[in-house]
C-alpha cells in the first residue's frame, strides 16, 4: 500500500499541477512508455498489469522492472477484477486513468477468440464499474483502435466516419468498449477519452507485431513475409510510439473532470497522417538495421487485416495540438538501435525469450 502511495504521488515537479494516474496494461508496449513520460514530467503514476503470456513475459517483466527504477510501482492484477481495482484508484487518489490493457492483435482472435472478450469487453467493464464507484471518479482515457473503421472506403479516416463494419473480431471488441465508454458518459458522468491509434512501432515493442517479426527475419537471415490481398499490399499508417506518448499527454491534459456538469466523451484519432505500403515500410527498416531483407509475398490469409489505414489527426489537431512529428526512418532508428540492445545485450535472441519464458 506504501509502494502505491509513493508511486501515485507527484514529485511537483509540474508546480504542484501533477495529476495521479492509475494506467492499466504498464508493462505493455505502449503503457510503460506513457507510464514513464507521466513519472518523467513529474505526475503520479501506479501501474497495473497482469502478466499475460500471450508473449514472453520476460519482456513484459523487463518494462516493468525500468519503470520501478523510474518510480512507477506496477501491481500485479486484472482489471476485470472490480474491487481490486477500486481499491488501487482509492489507494491512488487517482485524477485520471489511463485504460490500455487488452488482448491486442487482429490474427490471434482466430485461435483465441475468448480471450477478446474477456480481457477487451469484460476488462473495460470492470475498469468502468471501479471508476464509476469511486468516491471521486477519475478522468478516463482508454486505448481504442484504427482498426474499428473496417473497410471503410473514405481516406483519411475521421472520427465521424460511420464505423458499423469491423472487419475482425479484435476491430468488434475495441468497437464495444467505445461503445461501454459512452454508455457510462451518459449514465454515470463519466468523462471519457478514446483514442484511435494507428499501426505503433517504437522501442519495446510488442513481438507479436509484423516490424518485431521483419526485424527478427532480418536478422536470422529467413525471409520476410509480405502479404498481398490480389496482387495489391497492405498499406499502413505506421505511427511511433513517442508520437502516441504526446497524444495521450495531451488527451489527459484536456479532459475534463467526471462531474455531472462537465464531463464529455470524446474521441480521436492518432496516427501518423501518411500510409506506406508494407514494402517501403520493409525498405526502411532495412536502412536503420543496416541488413538485407529478403521479401517473399504472401497471400494475405483473411484473417481481418483491412488492406489500408490512414488517419485523419485534425481533431486531435486542434484539442490538444497533436502533430506527428518522427518521420518512419527516425522511428525506426531509435527501433533499432533498442532492438540491438535488447537482444544484443546478453546474446539472447527472441527465439531464447519465446523458449525460455515461464508464464506468470
Ligand atoms: P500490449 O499487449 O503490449 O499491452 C497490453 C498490456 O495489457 C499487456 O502487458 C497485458 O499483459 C496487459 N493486460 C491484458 N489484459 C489484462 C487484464 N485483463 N488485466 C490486466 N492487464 C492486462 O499491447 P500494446 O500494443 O501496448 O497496446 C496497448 C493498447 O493499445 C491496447 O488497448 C491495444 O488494443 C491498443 N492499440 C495498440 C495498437 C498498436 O499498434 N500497438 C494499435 C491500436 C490499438
Amino acid at each position: 500500500e506504501d509502494r502505491v502511495r509513493k508511486s501515485c504521488t507527484p514529485d511537483g515537479g509540474r508546480g504542484g499541477a501533477g495529476m495521479r494516474v492509475v494506467i492499466t496494461g504498464s508493462a505493455g508496449f505502449i503503457g510503460y512508455h506513457v507510464a514513464g513520460a507521466l513519472k518523467g514530467r513529474g505526475d503520479g503514476v501506479v501501474g497495473i498489469d497482469n502478466f499475460n503470456d500471450y508473449y514472453p513475459v520476460s519482456l513484459k517483466a523487463a518494462r516493468a522492472q525500468g519503470l520501478e527504477k523510474a518510480g512507477v510501482y506496477t501491481v500485479r492484477g486484472d482489471v476485470r477484477d472490480v474491487e481490486m481495482m477500486s481499491r488501487l484508484i482509492e489507494l491512488c487518489r487517482a485524477t485520471h486513468v489511463v485504460h490500455m490493457a487488452a488482448q491486442a492483435g487482429v490474427r490471434y482472435a482466430a485461435s483465441q477468440p475468448m480471450q477478446y472478450v474477456d480481457y477487451n469487453v469484460a476488462g473495460s467493464v470492470g475498469l468502468f464499474e471501479a471508476v464509476k464507484a469511486a468516491e471521486r471518479p477519475p478522468a478516463v482515457v482508454y486505448a481504442s483502435s484504427s482498426s474499428v473503421y473496417g473497410r471503410n472506403v473514405k481516406v483519411p479516416f475521421s472520427e465521424g466516419d460511420a464505423v458499423v463494419h469491423p472487419a475482425s473480431l479484435y476491430a468488434a471488441t475495441k468497437l464495444a468498449v467505445e461503445l461501454l465508454a459512452e454508455v457510462y458518459h451518459s449514465l454515470n458522468a463519466l468523462s471519457v477519452t478514446g483514442l484511435r491509434f494507428f499501426t505503433v512501432y517504437g522501442p519495446w515493442g510488442r513481438p507479436d507485431m509484423a516490424y518485431m517479426s521483419f526485424a527478427r527475419a532480418m536478422v536470422e537471415g529467413d525471409p520476410v513475409r509480405i502479404f498481398q490481398a490480389n496482387g495489391a499490399e497492405l498499406a499502413r499508417d505506421f505511427t511511433y510510439v513517442g508520437d502516441i506518448v504526446a497524444g495521450v499527454l495531451g488527451a489527459l491534459d484536456t479532459a475534463p473532470p467526471s462531474t455531472r456538469e462537465l464531463a464529455e466523451n470524446r474521441l480521436f484519432n492518432l496516427g501518423n497522417t501518411r500510409p506506406v505500403t508494407v514494402t517501403e515500410f520493409v525498405t526502411e527498416l532495412e536502412a536503420a538495421l543496416g541488413l538485407e531483407a529478403q521479401r517473399k509475398f504472401v497471400p494475405v490469409p483473411n484473417l481481418g487485416d483491412v488492406l489500408l489505414t490512414h488517419a485523419n489527426v485534425s481533431a486531435a489537431g486542434s484539442a490538444f495540438g497533436y502533430s506527428p512529428q518522427t518521420p518512419l526512418s527516425e522511428g525506426l532508428r531509435y527501433f533499432a538501435r533498442w532492438y540491438f540492445e535488447y537482444y544484443g545485450a546478453d546474446g539472447h535472441t527472441m527465439a531464447d525469450d519465446e523458449r525460455n519464458y515461464k508464464p506468470v
